[in-house]
């Protein structure tokens, strides 16, 4: 019988201070508290405004200025660490998933956002035909129409 002697592990970093360490930026408490925010957004595919953000971080440390908590998303974008989305005619969104291209749907009548992977197939507007001498990197892609519960509640067409 071999008996196994496991060292005690150092306390645990958190995953998001971790994060911001090897994205080599100073480790804070409102930043690892905005990127918690973020992460725990990131399941349920939820795009916050500024604003849901503070309202979240507050709920969680305390007190926060507006200005600190763009502050920290400003950190956190510059490291590469969340992503903004900034669809017309509404606040900007923030999220924590980063760095696989990903598209989104936006509601024009509820302004639910919806994340859907990359754009599958052929269409015509994804490859540039002239890149002008650009080295592309990335295409972002937003898809406007109505989500579900609102094309649902819509009143029906009539068809001849
Ligand atoms: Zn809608
Ligand atoms: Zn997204």
């Amino acid at each position: 019988m071999t008996a196994h002697v496991h060292e005690a592990a150092p306390a645990a970093e958190s995953a998001s201070a971790g994060r911001l360490r090897s994205a080599g930026i100073r480790v804070t408490k409102p930043r690892i508290a905005v990127l918690d925010v973020l992460e725990e957004a990131r399941p349920r595919h939820e795009h916050l405004s500024a604003a849901t953000v503070e309202e979240r971080v507050r709920a969680r440390i305390g007190a926060i200025s507006t200005q600190g908590v763009y502050d920290c998303l400003e950190a956190l974008e510059a490291a590469h660490l969340l992503r903004t989305l900034e669809p017309a005619g509404q606040p900007a969104l923030y999220e924590s998933r980063v760095n696989d291209n990903h598209h989104h749907l936006v509601c024009r009548s509820c302004n639910l956002v919806t994340d859907i992977d990359c754009v599958v197939g052929e269409s015509a507007c994804l490859t540039p035909s002239s890149t002008n001498g650009f080295v592309v990197d990335e295409a972002e892609v937003t898809f406007w129409g109505l989500c579900p519960s609102c094309a649902a509640s819509s009143a029906p067409v009539a068809r001849p």
